[in-house]
């Protein structure tokens, strides 16, 4: 019976260390993050929120801090330009939404001179 006890006390103790390991939080900022191609996805980036400009023109990754909730919106404006902080080199933002309506879920490219995509936008807070 004595031996039933402790190893019932052994269990119990085992069980309690692994749902402490597990309740343990994940490595803050790592994880994959995806890219942000609608303005509802763009739209979450808020104040102090960090995302990557990602250049495809020189392969580079720039993390920004958004300094305001308009920023956001300035990333989504149909007609605006992003700069690329490595080449320096800008993108215009294209909208592409249903003709004729305002839709949420408009697409949002950013594309060169040529009109081909060549940054993007990855937010890195969920
Ligand atoms: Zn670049």
């Amino acid at each position: 019976m004595k031996t039933t006890l402790r190893t019932l006390i052994l269990a119990a103790i085992t069980a309690s260390l692994v749902t402490t390991v597990s309740a343990a939080p994940p490595g803050k900022g790592l994880g994959t993050f995806k890219k942000a191609s609608t303005q509802e996805e763009i739209q979450k980036i808020k104040k102090g929120s960090r995302y990557a400009l990602v250049c495809k023109e020189c392969e580079s990754v720039t993390v920004k801090e958004a300094a305001d909730d308009q920023e956001a919106e300035k990333l989504c404006h149909d007609g605006g330009t992003v700069h690329c902080d490595s080449c320096k080199k800008k993108a215009t933002i294209k909208r592409v939404g249903p003709p004729g309506k305002e839709s949420i879920t408009s697409k949002i490219t950013m594309v060169n001179a040529e009109g081909k995509e060549c940054m993007f936008i990855v937010p890195l807070s969920e």
